[in-house]
């Protein structure tokens, strides 16, 4: 990061709307920037490690994060009780959540990421994607728009050819997503489709796009401020995933030309300036077999794996974050052009079972973490502490850092090895498993990785 004094007109106190390691992680930025912060916690959270190091914590309903987390009424009383002047949401819960981010517009808190309007752009995903195709990102073949009959999906599969996937344009997590593999199979699943999306996110809006069998999946991390300036800080390479869910992130992508990366990269500069995008984001795109990249996402929001850019680029994104929210410009945060260093993985440690992948909360009875040179963890674990059921089963991120791939990888199996948890099951024995696959450390794979060699 750029110059070493602290910048002024920053946010007088921070409200921190999220558990886990990320409320830690952004406590920690906001250290790191002089700014008080306050923690809020579910019942099931008063012990927590973001409880006990931010400036304030307040109770705001009970473990089910309906009634805490996805609280809006409560965390906004919460934010007013404590005089925070902003929120930061983490991901999750309520990043994307525009009636959130609007409601803090109107209480004169200012909520840390885009505009309301663009998240509620990005949030619909065949409005993303259109506009991303306006601008001239690369978009799978699909439809125009939201499907209208049964006739127009058959007409349009039948122009692009099968498979082809159906998404609920209001999805995510993985979920409202259907394959199909011919025609007779279309209608049945079409109406499925909707009846689900319907149900599961209060919107019936279904299109389609050409389903690719073998992608890998590669996003894009940007900064922009909130006076037209736009970075792209590299790519991740998340194809190491089950059932959608991401367990292992690199920084650089193995397998993504230098051609392919600028020609992307400049494209989406330009869109993301065009929507009056701000704050940190995430453009995820599919590679197919030829090497080239089509759009599928916008993430408004830090991501879980940001830590692997950061390692590579040597900014803070979470304190960029909070930057861009206080009005400061992009060439005063990074301070110069930015630059690559070496290459980066990050593990998801998560309370699983690595066999089975069946959640495993519990109190964690020992634990060692590991460190030394090229290491980073970020995690809310601390020896005797509970992982509830309540929430996801991340339990810490393993990033490890080196002047080359091999060295990283090297890094981190040294880390694995060093990283002990006792009391609950956790991924670490299935990313040695991983670290140790030939093609995996040829950098040949695509997100079928995992399913092809774990039945
Ligand atoms: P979500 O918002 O639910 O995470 P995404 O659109 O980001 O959904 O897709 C999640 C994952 O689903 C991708 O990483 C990829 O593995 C798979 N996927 C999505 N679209 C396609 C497609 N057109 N072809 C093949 N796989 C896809």
């Amino acid at each position: 990061m750029g110059k070493p004094s602290l910048p002024s007109g920053l946010f007088k106190k921070i409200l921190v709307a999220n558990r886990g390691e990320i409320a830690l992680r952004v406590i920690c930025a906001c250290k790191d920037l002089g700014i008080p912060t306050v923690a809020v916690y579910s019942e099931a959270d008063r012990n927590s490690l973001p409880v006990r190091f931010a400036d304030q914590a307040i109770c705001i309903g009970p473990a089910k994060s309906a009634r805490s987390y996805l609280d809006v009424r409560s965390i906004i009383s919460a934010a007013e009780l404590t005089n925070v002047d902003a929120i930061h949401p983490g991901y999750g819960f309520l990043s994307e959540n525009a009636a959130f981010a609007e409601v803090c517009r109107d209480s004169h808190i200012k909520f840390i990421g885009p505009r309301p309007e663009v998240i509620s752009a990005m949030g619909l995903k065949e409005r993303a994607r259109a506009i991303m195709k306006d601008y001239g990102v690369p978009i799978l073949p699909g439809s125009e728009g939201i499907l209208g009959s049964v006739e127009e999906a058959l007409e349009t599969a039948g122009k692009i050819g099968y498979p082809i996937i159906l998404k609920a344009s209001a999805g995510g997590g993985g979920r409202g997503m259907r394959i199909v593999h011919k025609p007779e199979e279309l209608e049945a699943n079409l109406m499925q489709a909707q009846q689900e999306a319907g149900a599961a996110f209060s919107s019936a809006d279904v299109y389609l796009e050409k389903y690719i069998s073998a992608p890998r999946h590669i996003e894009f991390q940007l900064l922009a401020d909130e006076h037209g300036n736009v970075e792209i800080l590299g790519e991740r390479e998340c194809s190491i995933q089950r059932r959608h869910q991401k367990l292992l992130e690199e920084s650089p992508s193995p397998a993504l030309r230098s051609d392919v990366r600028e020609r992307v990269s400049a494209k989406l500069k330009e869109a993301i300036k065009a929507i009056g995008y701000s704050n940190a984001g995430t453009v995820e795109f599919l590679m197919d077999e030829k090497g080239d990249l089509y759009f599928i996402e916008v993430n408004a929001r830090i991501q879980v794996e940001h830590p692997v850019t950061e390692a590579v680029t040597g900014i803070d994104l979470v304190k960029a974050q909070i930057r861009i929210a206080a009005g400061h410009t992009l060439p005063d945060i990074l301070g110069g052009p930015v630059q690559f260093r070496g290459h980066a993985i990050e593990c998801r440690i998560n309370a699983e079972n690595p066999e089975t992948f069946q959640p495993s909360p519990g109190r964690i009875t020992g634990l060692n973490l590991p460190g030394g040179i090229g290491i980073r963890v970020d995690t809310h674990a601390f020896q005797d502490g509970v992982i509830p059921p309540y929430y996801d089963s991340l339990v810490a991120k393993l990033i490890a850092h080196g002047s080359t791939r091999d060295e990283a990888i090297q890094r981190m199996k040294r880390a694995l090895d060093l990283f002990i948890v006792e009391g609950i099951h956790t991924s670490i024995p299935l990313h040695k498993r991983i670290l140790v696959e030939p093609d995996f450390i040829s950098g040949n794979f695509d997100t079928n990785f995992i399913k092809r060699w774990m039945p």
